[in-house]
């Protein structure tokens, strides 16, 4: 995906804050943070969302989710974190490269306010 933002951060073309690289994943500091420790997971295979997982992108999935924990723990965040993957529009998804947000450190609200 040539246009993809988050490709052309796998390709080099875009710099990041990487937290971490292999062959398969990179994360990266979120440009935005939402709190003092934000980054993101991504599979470096161009995948628009979660909603285009397939059973091929079983194993891919499951080493990013492992890898969560062992990369928050990294960057600190001993006591726990959030992990949050938007889907499609209706999910509030802004980048349609697939990436589960790993975000703690401060206080973290409530993900759903009921009112
Ligand atoms: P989402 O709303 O789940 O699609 O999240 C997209 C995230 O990408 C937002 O939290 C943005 O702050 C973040 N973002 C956008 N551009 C960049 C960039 N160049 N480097 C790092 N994070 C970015
Ligand atoms: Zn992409």
């Amino acid at each position: 995906m040539s246009d993809c933002l988050f490709c052309k951060i796998v390709r080099d073309e875009i710099p990041c804050r990487k937290v971490y690289e292999d062959d398969e994943v990179l994360a990266f500091h979120d440009i935005n943070p939402v709190a003092p420790v934000h980054f993101m997971l991504i599979p470096k295979l161009h995948l628009d969302s979660l909603a285009e997982a397939e059973d091929a992108h079983v194993a891919l999935l499951g080493r990013m989710l492992v890898l969560a924990p062992r990369l928050a723990k990294q960057q600190g965040l001993d006591n726990g974190f959030r992990t949050v993957i938007n889907t499609g529009r209706g999910g509030g998804q802004e980048v349609f490269h697939l990436h589960i947000h790993v975000i703690g450190g401060g206080n973290i609200p409530p993900m759903v306010r009921r009112s």
